[in-house]
Order: C-alpha cells, then sequence, then structure tokens
C-alpha cells in the first residue's frame, strides 16, 4: 500500500517529514519533490533499500543513481569532495547541479552501479532537505517517472504512476524547474556536462571556468561511447512516435504542408498562433523555463490524446535550451 500524504514544498508539517523519514530509516520508498522534478528516494547506505528503488522503477542495475544531500557538511562524510569544488559549494548549493565525486564504501554500491563514484546534490527545496535531515542517511534518488517514461513533474503525475509502487508519496504539487539537475563531471580539461539540465553552462561558468560540452551531451550524434551510464539508454520518451524538425521555420512550414491529422503538434504559442491549429502548447517561446516546465506534461499528453503520434519543433540552446534540447532528441526521431 502506498500512503500518500499532502505537504506543503515551503512550509513542511513536520509529522509528515517524520512518517516520510521513518520509512526511509526502515528500507522503504517515498517519492518527494525537489526543486528539478519528483525523487523516487531510498536509503543510499543500506543494499536492500536502494534496491527497491530499481525495482519500483524497473531501471537497468547499470544506471547509477543520483545521491541527494542535505548539507555540504554531510556530503563530505560519505564522498571525497574535490578541493576546487569545495571553495565555491556554496554558490553551486543548494541547487540543481550534481557534481560526480569518489565515494566511500558508506554509499551503497548499488547506488554506484559498482562505480567507484557517485553523482551527489544538495537539492534546493524544503521538503526534500527536511527528509534528508530528519532521514539522517543521504537519500539516493532517481527521477520518479517509470523507466523510459518522461520524468514527473506534479504530484498528479507521481500518484497516477507510482501508487501501489512505492510506500509514501509525498503530495507536494508541482515542482519549480520540471527538468532534471545539470550533472558534471571533473576532466583533465575542466568540467565537462554529462547530462544538461536546469542550471545553463552560462550560469555555471563564472564559477567554474570554462565547461566542455560534448556533441554527445546535447545528444546531437547518436552516442557510440556514452560519457555517462545513463546515456546508453532510451530516455524520457513518450509511449507514442514523435518526431522533430528543429528549425522552426521548416517546422511551420512541414506541418502546414504535409501534416496528417492523426499527428499531434507540440509547439510553442506563437509557433501555434502562425499554425492556427490545434496544438499541445509548451508555452512562449520567450521564456525557456516556461517550456522546460511544459515539455515533460506535453510528453504526457501526447500518451494520453488519441493522436497516432506527435511533431515537435526546437529551441536556442541557450541556458536551459540546452537542456530542453537535450531532453527532445533523446524522445525524438529527426524527420528532417
Ligand atoms: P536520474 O537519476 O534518472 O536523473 O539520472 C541520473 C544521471 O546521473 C544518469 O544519467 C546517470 O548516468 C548519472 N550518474 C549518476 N552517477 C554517476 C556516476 N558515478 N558516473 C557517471 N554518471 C553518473
Ligand atoms: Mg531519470
Amino acid at each position: 500500500m502506498t500512503i500518500i500524504r499532502k505537504v506543503d514544498q515551503v512550509h513542511p508539517d513536520p509529522a509528515v517529514i517524520k512518517q516520510a523519514a521513518a520509512i526511509i530509516q526502515n528500507g522503504g520508498t517515498v517519492v518527494f519533490p525537489t526543486e528539478t522534478v519528483y525523487g523516487l528516494g531510498a536509503d543510499a547506505t543500506t543494499d536492500s533499500s536502494v534496491l527497491n528503488i530499481y525495482k519500483a522503477k524497473g531501471r537497468p542495475a547499470d544506471n547509477p543513481l543520483i545521491v541527494h544531500f542535505s548539507s555540504i557538511c554531510m556530503m563530505r562524510e560519505y564522498v571525497q569532495v574535490s578541493e576546487d569544488i569545495e571553495a565555491v559549494a556554496g554558490r553551486i548549493w543548494p541547487g540543481p547541479v550534481t557534481i560526480i565525486f569518489q565515494s566511500t564504501e558508506r554509499i551503497s554500491g548499488f547506488a554506484r552501479a559498482s562505480l567507484r563514484t557517485v553523482g551527489c546534490r544538495v537539492p534546493a527545496n524544503p521538503v526534500a532537505l527536511a527528509l534528508i535531515d530528519s532521514a539522517g542517511v543521504p537519500i539516493a534518488a532517481p527521477s520518479a517517472n517509470l523507466s523510459t517514461k518522461p520524468s514527473i513533474v506534479s504530484s498528479a503525475e507521481a500518484i497516477e504512476e507510482l501508487d501501489g509502487r512505492v510506500d509514501m508519496i509525498l503530495d507536494a504539487g508541482d515542482t519549480f524547474f520540471g527538468i532534471e539537475s545539470t550533472v558534471l563531471k571533473s576532466s583533465r580539461k575542466g568540467y565537462e556536462i554529462l547530462r544538461p539540465g536546469a542550471i545553463g553552462v552560462e550560469d555555471l561558468e563564472p564559477i567554474l571556468g570554462k565547461i566542455i560540452v560534448s556533441e554527445a551531451a546535447r545528444a546531437a550524434s547518436s552516442v557510440d561511447k556514452p560519457l555517462t551510464p545513463g546515456m546508453k539508454y532510451r530516455h524520457y520518451s513518450p509511449g507514442k512516435t514523435l518526431y522533430r524538425i528543429e528549425n522552426r521555420e521548416a517546422f511551420i512550414a512541414t506541418v502546414l504542408r504535409d501534416r496528417r491529422k492523426d499527428m499531434a503538434v507540440i509547439c510553442s504559442d506563437e509557433v501555434a498562433a502562425i499554425l492556427g491549429i490545434e496544438c499541445i502548447s509548451l508555452g512562449s517561446e520567450d521564456n525557456l523555463y516556461e517550456i522546460a516546465r511544459n515539455l515533460f506534461p506535453a510528453f504526457r499528453k501526447l500518451d494520453a490524446s488519441a493522436y497516432r503520434n506527435g511533431i515537435i519543433h526546437g529551441f536556442p540552446e541557450s541556458g536551459i535550451g540546452l537542456a530542453i534540447m537535450n531532453r527532445i532528441r533523446k524522445a525524438s526521431l529527426p524527420l528532417l
């Protein structure tokens, strides 16, 4: 049975947090909000607890999880925080950035998919922080969606997808960014993006220096050698086939000329106004944060609709746009 309890995202009721923390301490799974997407969490230090996450999600065991800490101080107890990050940690966390560090044996090998390294983050969400603090252990948590499905950005989606599969769901409404954290790894040439996310390269470079963004991280080329184990898997996708035409003008021309009635059009409000047909809206292209927040729900709307397949256009790859394009490319097939 899944316990579902409403919780205020800014001022969480301590009694609800205590109940969720007890479930974590007893080896159970709790779905909780972060500022990016909902996470499916368990005690990161205990093998059997971490295995419950893979089981609930249907996630392949060689795709490591992100481990969440309530402070940098707590992080230091479990992993080797590098000196360069120590110096700027207060500017990075709490926040939607995950950095790969050498782990100690205190983090379950299953959370690391047997690697010696682990992805670490201090999330900027009062519910997440209170839960980790109250449980007294780091919480391993991938995105709360079933494996390959779009990430979950609202408690309504969490309840629909995970009721009956986890021990508790914290029902806290919508998440802030609606797209996952930026994953970074130190390399000889500087920090490298393993997965673009909610914080853009432009915002990280003043803190971390020049950041390497490979074609693989953009998902612009098919991946021969994945940068991170997660990269080799199909991700974030609707169940129906989604096509993409990255160029906005080519998209508009093609849709106006060739679209069949059974194809859903997923586009910005501005493009919808030009097309003059019914669309699944991503919001205004003047605000890429809005597009990011509407992206996964749009994939879910496509699946729930009567349409047979869908088509989506591209966005500028600046700021959060890099993450938007990474997710769109992973979820779709190029048409042009
Ligand atoms: P998710 O938790 O579903 O948002 O995905 C976590 C992402 O972090 C995946 O793309 C993983 O491959 C990546 N990740 C986590 N730990 C590591 C690690 N030790 N080395 C490389 N990538 C990692
Ligand atoms: Mg995920």
